[in-house]
């Protein structure tokens, strides 16, 4: 699933793309890609988009009064559509924009493609008044932003919350924009395990994982920010995540993997365990 910084750096291409387009239509080809009735999608039409913004792993494109936010969920992928077919392969939704001029003096009727391969038909689209969109649905349940919690809040939130760092990590509801890859690159790179009680960690864990979540955005970002497309999470440069059987690059070790609650979470054990072999004691394995 794109994290972070994969949507971030989508959102600033496509606003590059299309901010000052004026949207002329909204069509959603299936009956879960729109998930809100309140206000209509047409309350944008003839409004210029002004930006693609982000709020955890959610797009935001702003046409002023109105908004829609967008989640890619999996397989999902908000794409330049010059086709405009009428079915198009694995379509969600389509943000439909007037014809425009370009410096090349051809003309661009290009749309904005949500599309979804697979069948679990989980991306979406919800269309909210701007003005109320960090306290509507879906936004309104997240955390903090992974990139800018300071270590005094998460402190607060460890606190509070006892629970698996790594379950935390990927908890929308505690800091917002972090999957499963990022999840295992922080505990790597704060040096604690993935297991590790967030209580138990206290202040001086939360600094740690904040200095982490910090350098792992800013490398994540500075790679998505060279593609012209979103990387696949097999493309993206990482020191533990799916590298099962592989040397760490900090200390030569090898590289493992745990199962825990249906996710196989990777990590070096010199690096974060004192070298001690995790085992799968959760449920989840029971429930498979
Ligand atoms: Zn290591």
């Amino acid at each position: 699933m794109p994290e972070m910084p994969e949507i971030q750096a989508h959102a600033e291409r496509l606003t590059a793309e299309f901010a000052g387009r004026v949207l002329t239509k909204f069509t959603p080809f299936t009956f879960t890609a729109l998930k809100t009735a309140v206000p209509g999608p047409d309350t944008a039409y003839g409004e210029a988009l002004r930006g693609v913004g982000r709020r955890g792993k959610y797009l935001l494109l702003d046409f002023g009064a109105t908004s829609f936010v967008v989640h890619l969920m999996q397989g999902g992928r908000l794409l330049v559509d010059t086709k405009l077919s009428a079915k198009p392969r694995g379509g969600q939704a389509r943000f439909v924009f007037a014809p425009v001029v370009g410096d090349d003096d051809k003309i661009h009727n290009d749309a904005l493609l949500l599309t979804e391969q697979g069948s679990e038909r989980r991306a979406g689209v919800w269309c909210v008044d701007t003005a109320n969109m960090a306290t509507s649905p879906p936004l309104d349940k997240l955390g903090p932003e992974a990139a800018t919690i300071t270590a005094e809040e998460l402190a607060t939130l460890f606190a509070a919350n006892s629970m698996r760092v790594h379950g935390f990590l990927r908890d929308q509801r505690m800091i917002a924009g972090v999957g499963r890859r990022l999840a295992n690159e922080v505990c790597h790179t704060a040096r604690i395990s993935p297991f590790a009680n967030t209580r138990k960690l206290g202040a001086p864990g939360a600094q740690q994982v904040v200095d982490a979540l910090q350098q792992c955005i800013a490398e994540g970002l500075a790679y998505e920010r060279t593609r012209g497309d979103m990387s696949s999470s097999k493309d993206r440069p990482s020191a533990v995540h799916a590298q099962t059987g592989e040397r760490c690059p900090v200390c030569g070790d090898t590289i493992r993997a745990v199962s825990y609650s249906g996710y196989t979470v990777n990590y070096c054990p010199t690096c974060q365990t004192d070298g001690k072999i995790l085992a799968d004691n959760t449920t989840s394995k029971f429930l498979k």
